[in-house]
């Protein structure tokens, strides 16, 4: 009988092992604060820390720095990582699809000068895709570059880009070519610090401003050693990366922190047959997600691009991180109005933060029509 893809290996099993101790390690429960899936907070000594054990760019051959492991190996790193709520936002991007994109597309220049400083944990990356008028139709991006004798001059807006503030390079998808219009897009590797690059920070609901933010181009010098691939490749670029971006384990576990606490704060609640009962069919949802995802993770293993499957484990994924907050304030019955002189406790906080961040599970890499639609196509 074969074995399940949900399975684990041994050693899969003694990695997670290993994860969970350095995290218990360097990390003790109680003496930080947990964040939500890959939006919790930039530290790059953590990252640096993480990286020391060879957990940043797992997937990257060991000649660029990286330990040429599995995507599944991965999965296991970064599922320990989330569950805990480390703060992995330093290098989350970078991990997740930059290191994909660059042994992919890259040149072997690009790969040796990048590859190794992201498997350090040094580089943090920020994605520019969206546009104030290309958000889920990404072929009608207006930034353009224009063809200059020292490479490509970049002029446009970005919108939505998280971590800019704080980026060191931006992945930015442009129009380079007339004509059809996926056909006339192109993707440029932009250092964030070139002159004509602004960075317009953007209120979060809660009023913070270190979130998102507008990145302004303005004539910004792209030499050609910064085109990633080929011009005129940059759609398909896209396409194939979104299969890293969309069936991680950030997709669906972002608030499972939110049920941990639950349950360690509420236990009278959690134990009644109304809380067992909701506890036990967000148990068996999350179960489902993983399963899933893993089965996606062992498909890119196989050399398959699984863009389809990913899109629907984001679309349910995201819905059922999104539900386990309202069924949880269901439950609750209560407003999230404290005393003033109280402190909220970790659960509360938890709660106050998700509460914020769950309209953006079902938009951010991609709204749930467009996965929908994405899904339905593919697996037609
Ligand atoms: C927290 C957060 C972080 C983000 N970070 C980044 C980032 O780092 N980089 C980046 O590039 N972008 C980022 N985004 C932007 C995000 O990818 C876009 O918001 C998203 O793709 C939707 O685009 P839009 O906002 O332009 O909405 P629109 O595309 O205008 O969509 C509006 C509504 O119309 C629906 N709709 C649109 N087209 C169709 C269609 N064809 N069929 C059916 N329904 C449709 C959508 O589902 C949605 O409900 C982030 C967004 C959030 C919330």
């Amino acid at each position: 009988m074969a074995a399940s893809p949900a399975t684990l290996t041994a050693a899969e099993l003694e990695l997670r092992q290993r994860v969970r101790a350095f995290l218990a390690e360097t990390l003790p429960w109680g003496t930080f604060e947990p964040g939500l899936g890959m939006a919790s907070e930039v530290n790059p000594q953590f990252s640096a820390a993480l990286a020391e054990r060879g957990w940043i760019g797992m997937a990257v051959p060991t000649r660029y720095g990286g330990r040429d492991a599995a995507a599944v190996d991965r999965f296991v790193v970064v599922e320990e990582l989330l569950r805990w709520g480390a703060p992995v936002g330093h290098h989350w991007v970078a991990d997740r699809q930059i290191a994909q994109v660059l042994l992919r597309y890259g040149t072997e220049d690009q790969k040796r000068w990048l590859l190794p400083r992201i498997c350090k944990g040094e580089l943090c990356f920020c994605i520019g895709m969206s546009e104030p008028d290309a958000g889920s139709d990404l072929a009608s991006v207006r930034t353009r570059g224009v063809r200059d004798a020292d490479g490509w001059r970049v002029s446009g807006v970005k919108v939505w880009t998280s971590n800019a503030m704080r980026a060191d390079f931006m992945i930015a998808l442009c129009r380079t070519g007339e004509g059809e219009r996926h056909r006339g897009l192109s993707r440029f590797l932009i250092d964030m610090r070139s002159p004509g690059v602004t960075v317009k920070p953007i209120p979060y609901l809660d009023g913070s401003t270190d979130h998102f933010a507008e990145v302004v181009l303005d004539g910004v010098l792209v030499p050609d050693e910064r085109v990633i691939g080929e011009i005129g490749q940059g759609w398909t670029q896209n396409a194939a990366e979104l299969a890293f971006e969309r069936s991680g384990p950030d997709r669906w576990i972002s608030t499972f922190l939110l049920v941990q606490e639950f349950i360690r704060e509420h236990p009278d609640l959690a134990s009644s047959s109304q809380g067992g009962r909701l506890i036990g069919e967000l148990a068996a949802q999350y179960w489902v997600l993983r399963r899933l995802s893993l089965a996606v993770a062992r498909a890119i293993d196989a050399g398959r691009t699984p863009a389809a499957e990913a899109a629907l484990i984001k679309e349910m994924g995201t819905r059922f991180e999104q539900d386990v907050v309202s069924s949880l304030r269901q439950l609750l019955d209560r407003e999230l109005v404290y005393p003033l002189d109280q402190t909220p406790s970790l659960f509360e906080r938890l709660l106050r933060r998700a509460t914020l961040d769950a309209p953006s599970f079902t938009i951010r890499g991609g709204t749930n029509e467009i996965l929908r639609s994405v899904a339905a196509k593919g697996l037609s």
